[in-house]
């Protein structure tokens, strides 16, 4: 059956750097990640750029715009994580929901405290996440500095997902697009916790995420702090080349309308 192209779901997805291309030792500034119809690709396509260019860390000087179709019969949907929110006193403090958090999730304590001096202590920032045993803290995956990138995945309504954050008091992008991140990570069956804080150093918010919630934590480093990372804490004997094709490669919707019944 022929159909119309504004029928068709699109991946498209933004990553820049400045100093060059990442992959020639270009320093990370942004990305962004979208699944939508041909109509909004135009509009996506502008927003990204710009976000490139006026990123807090700088203005890019390499862009990579990935636009792709996406084959409608693979797509995946899933429910959203619930939303946890912890305003601390200080990084000490937040830093103690998360390792809180961590062991209450199934993680190891030495593993906990070992990932968060690890992402505390990184020389530079990984454009991707790094993948942790749970019960070790050994890395797993042997990809450096890039990580794992997740990649293909949208909410299944923006419009949706903006009300339900507006009406739990939270704005702007930053939570929206990590907790759709969150929830497909949290979907891999063997990933037990999500730990992140950003690297734009005007948001100090940073989140554990776990099978049953995301909780942001308030804050995770000191305002004006370029450092951020991601680690993924996994079983022991994970398939990391499964886990890498999953959440680099299958496209997800995430929303499920019951996620949001609460609330409307
Ligand atoms: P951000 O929250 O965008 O500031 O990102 C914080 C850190 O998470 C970055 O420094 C990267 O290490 C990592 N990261 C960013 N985007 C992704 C992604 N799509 N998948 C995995 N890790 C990411």
């Amino acid at each position: 059956m022929n159909r119309e192209v504004s029928d068709m779901v699109y991946s498209i997805r933004m990553r820049s750097s400045k100093g060059g291309a990442h992959e020639c030792g270009g320093s990370h500034i942004s990305g962004a990640e979208r699944l939508v119809g041909a109509d909004k690709l135009k509009e996506l396509a502008g927003l990204m750029i710009e976000r490139a260019f006026t990123h807090t860390k700088g203005r890019a000087d390499f862009i990579r715009l990935t636009i792709e179709q996406v084959e409608e019969e693979k797509l995946k949907r899933l429910p959203l994580l619930s939303i946890k929110n912890s305003e601390c006193d200080s990084v000490a403090a937040g830093r103690k929901v998360v390792v809180d958090t961590l062991l209450e999730a199934g993680v190891a304590p030495s593993a906990a405290r070992g990932g968060l001096e690890r992402l505390a202590s990184l020389p530079v920032n990984m454009r991707g996440a790094m993948v942790l045993c749970c019960e070790t803290g050994v890395r797993l995956d042997d990809l450096g500095d890039r990580g794992i990138r997740v990649s293909r995945m949208d909410s299944d309504d923006e419009e949706l997902l903006r009300q339900w954050l507006e009406r739990q008091e939270y704005k702007g992008l930053h939570v929206r697009e990590a907790i759709v991140l969150a929830s497909k990570v949290l979907s891999f069956s063997d990933v037990v916790a999500e730990l992140c804080w950003s690297d734009d150093p005007e948001y100090v918010t940073g989140y554990v995420a776990t099978k049953q919630f995301y909780r942001r934590i308030t804050p995770l480093k000191e305002y004006g702090s370029a450092r951020g990372g991601r680690i993924f804490f996994v079983k022991p004997h994970t398939d990391i080349a499964e886990m890498k094709r999953y959440l680099e490669e299958q496209p997800v919707l995430v929303g499920y309308k019951e996620a949001w019944r609460e609330y409307f």
